[in-house]
């Protein structure tokens, strides 16, 4: 299961595409989705996850480098089909249930 860390209010949540529990926020469009995968447990570990979150909940905005968010999103955006309205679109046949890109290497 997939623990990642709210964007918006900096809760952890399972999913990293999932709706926040505690403030309803749901992230959309692909950069987005990409933000939302590099703070989930695919890219970074459970232990820093949590600092994040701490930190988030204080008030501390994100600082994603902007060649890997760009990057990032581009993946997502080749490889997530979207919705219109930006949130990713059932796959035929059951899409697995994340199918996250791979963080490049830093
Ligand atoms: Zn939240």
């Amino acid at each position: 299961m997939t623990v990642a860390v709210c964007l918006n209010c900096g809760q952890m949540k399972s999913g990293a595409w999932t709706a926040c529990p505690s403030c309803g926020y749901q992230p959309c469009g692909a950069e987005e989705l990409a933000k939302a995968l590099l703070v989930s447990d695919n890219c970074i570990a459970r232990d820093k996850l949590e600092e994040f979150a701490a930190r988030r909940q204080q008030g501390e905005p994100w600082n994603f480098s902007p060649e890997l968010l760009e990057r990032f999103t581009q993946q997502v955006a080749a490889m997530i089909p979207l919705t219109p309205d930006g949130h990713p679109a059932p796959m035929e046949g059951g899409a697995p249930e994340q199918p996250p890109p791979q963080a490049p290497p830093t």
